[in-house]
């Protein structure tokens, strides 16, 4: 019941420590020993449980457990961890918290959403990025111009799954998992969060979730 004894590596620790989080909310406890074992899970959490932590703290110290640096082919990126959310706003503050927990890390992350100009997106991707926070859209975008791949994806995170689906966002889903660099379901690592589990959550994760373990909070 505390950061110490989570099992992520020290470093990560301290900068946990740094956030102000003394201990681990109910969903960090749950998931965070789940995703490392490398098990896919689908957790129905509220914003404000602290799921952003529950996902990002696991990746992160994979990431430094391995050492592997950003991939890069040419000009396309190839994220190790990709992060998928409904709303600029949203990923701007899932892309903080992972700039936060990797400080003074080896760890890269960028951020990617619509509205904006591609430039600065591509040029802090182009400069490493392990981890990717994005939007649907723009990250299809990415895969359709050869700005990202998939290849090198180990974990992929469907965050706010539900308001996703009712943002339109499922057939955009369904075909970057679908893509054809995308590795297989059970050779990556599938992470779904939703605050709700209505039908098509649950179509959705047993489609692209690989014998998962299902948390709620
Ligand atoms: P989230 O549900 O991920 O959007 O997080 C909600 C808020 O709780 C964010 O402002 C986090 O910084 C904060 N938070 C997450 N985990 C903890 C923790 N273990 N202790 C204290 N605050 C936390």
């Amino acid at each position: 019941n505390s950061f110490d004894e989570s099992g992520l590596r020290q470093h990560l620790v301290e900068n946990v420590k740094k956030s102000k989080y003394l201990k681990p909310t109910p969903v960090q406890k749950h998931a965070i020993p789940i995703i490392l074992a490398g098990r896919d899970l689908m957790a129905c959490a509220q914003t404000g449980s602290g799921k952003t932590a529950a996902f990002l703290l696991p990746m992160i110290h994979k990431i430094l457990e391995s050492q592997e640096p950003p991939v890069r082919e040419g000009n396309t990126a190839m994220p190790q961890v990709v992060v998928v959310s409904p709303t600029r706003e949203l990923a701007v503050q899932i892309y903080e918290q992972a700039r936060k927990f990797s400080f003074n890390s080896i760890v890269k992350v960028a951020v990617a959403y619509g509205g904006t100009a591609v430039h600065h997106q591509r040029k802090q991707m182009m400069a490493g990025c392990h981890i990717l926070v994005a939007t649907p859209g723009r990250l299809n975008d990415f895969v359709k111009h050869g700005h990202v791949g998939f290849s090198a994806v180990q974990f992929f995170v469907l965050d706010e799954a539900d308001r996703m689906l009712d943002m339109g966002f499922l057939p955009t889903i369904e075909e970057m998992l679908g893509h054809e660099t995308m590795k297989a379901t059970g050779e990556r690592q599938t992470l779904m969060f939703s605050a709700t589990f209505p039908e098509e959550i649950q179509h959705l994760a047993s489609k692209f979730l690989h014998n998962y373990v299902f948390v709620t909070v």
